[in-house]
């Protein structure tokens, strides 16, 4: 009989992949938990205790399960990741016994073995695990953010288990993007897995892929390019290559911010990696809105990245994000003009709706409408091929989470204190 059970997802995969070698790593035995993609097996199992992991545009879907579970099992619901970590509040709204707060990988241990313990009840010794908001005796208890000073003290995948994932090779990111929960979960200081483990887990992969906030930024404070760091990475990667996995890098599931982009990267991607597209993000074709949303860089670094990508022979996969705050007609259409450069030169573009994400600067900004020049383009484009992305369904999500984070608006922890609000 399991008595813990994990709700995996196509989505949460990554994660729980990541919080297994954690959990195993510190002496927990994985064997005895149900891992599984179906609800209903959980159902059956009927476990003690039942893990989440989710984004916040998925708690619709997800609320629906936790009422089923309420329903027909007696199981303690913990929820860990980016919503709990945002709005911890509102998970405990709905439904959730226990939201871990921040980074996981030691709260998740603690937490299982101190639930063991007290036979699955929550007592007052939770009160000693940082990074926990639950209900003791009708107050809330909130234990403060976890922080993982050395997330490489965990290896990337559990050793007794098959399920793998791409490697999270860095964490946290300096640029503070106004509409992005990475630095504000994660903090803004990178951290990086040393070169030897990376190429340690590599082998357990056929298609070598990684997760990272900007690929390029391997081994730097963040900020800066080094070159050299980047370098021995891709160079330790090669004796896995000629055993005949494929390394992709820059590529999905990760990207590299504009500015990284330069002949001396771009020849490393060459001689070191299979992929022959990089995927940056640009955002919009106006300066004005690249300023406002604190992204630091102009789109005089992307055009400037495109040509060089186009140099190289390497495929440029460039996302935007339509409907920005005080987006106006005159912004969309630079960004339209933007999107059309890039496609004519032979590059592909992805479009985004914006979405406000709780605990970013911008959780309480409204996306704006789509001018009719806009809609006609992007429904043009992607009828045709040329547009990838979600814009479609995003608007419709969008306005959703703008009247969740309304409605229950809190003011979340974030990795270093206060998240300071722009709109
Ligand atoms: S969007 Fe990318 S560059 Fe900007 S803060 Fe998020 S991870 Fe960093």
């Amino acid at each position: 009989m399991h008595e813990i059970a994990i709700r995996m997802t196509r989505r949460n995969h990554n994660a729980f992949v990541h919080l297994l070698g954690a959990l195993e790593s510190q002496g927990f035995n994985i064997g005895e938990l149900l891992i599984t993609k179906d609800f209903s097996e959980i159902l059956r199992a009927k476990p003690r205790v039942v893990l989440y992991s989710f984004l916040t545009e998925e708690i619709w879907e997800v609320e629906k399960e936790v009422n089923v579970l309420k329903e027909k099992t007696n199981a303690l619901l913990v929820a860990g990741g980016y919503h709990a970590t945002a709005m911890p509040r509102h998970t405990l709204r709905m439904g959730f016994d226990i939201a871990a707060v921040g980074e996981g990988e030691e709260v998740i241990f603690q937490l299982l073995t101190a639930l063991k313990k007290s036979n699955f009840k929550i007592t007052r010794e939770l009160m000693e695990i940082k990074g926990l908001l639950f209900y003791l005796n009708g107050e809330f208890v909130f234990t403060g953010f976890a922080k993982v000073e050395d997330f490489t003290k965990f290896p990337p995948f559990a050793e007794s288990s098959y399920l793998i994932a791409p490697i999270e090779i860095s964490r946290g990111c300096p640029f503070g993007c106004y509409y992005c929960q990475t630095p504000y979960a994660k903090g803004f200081r990178m951290r990086h897995r040393p070169i030897d483990q990376i190429v340690k887990y590599s082998r357990r992969m056929k298609d070598m892929r990684y997760i990272t906030p900007n690929a390029f930024a391997y081994g730097s404070p963040g900020a800066i390019l080094r070159l050299d760091k980047l370098e021995a990475l891709l160079k330790a990667l090669q004796p896995l290559r000629e055993e005949g996995r494929r390394l992709f890098y820059g590529t999905f599931p990760s990207e590299v911010r504009p500015e990284f982009v330069k002949p001396e990267t771009l020849e490393l991607l060459l001689k070191y990696a299979d992929n022959r597209r990089l995927a940056i993000g640009a955002q919009s074709g106006d300066d004005e809105m690249l300023k406002a949303m604190h992204r630091l860089h102009t789109t005089e670094h992307v055009r400037q990245a495109v040509e060089y990508m186009l140099e190289y022979g390497i495929e440029p996969v460039v996302d935007f994000i339509v409907g920005l705050p005080n987006e106006n007609e005159e912004s969309q259409r630079k960004s339209i003009e933007f999107m059309k450069w890039i496609m004519r030169k032979g590059g592909k573009v992805r479009a985004h709706y914006f979405m406000p994400l709780p605990g970013t600067p911008w959780a309480r900004c409204k996306p704006s409408p789509l001018s009719d020049e806009m809609k006609k383009f992007l429904g043009r484009m992607a009828a045709k091929g040329y547009i990838e992305g979600s814009w479609g369904v995003q608007i419709e999500l969008s306005k959703r989470l703008q009247r969740l984070i309304e409605e229950f608006y809190e003011e979340g922890p974030s990795y270093f204190g206060r998240v300071n609000e722009v709109c």
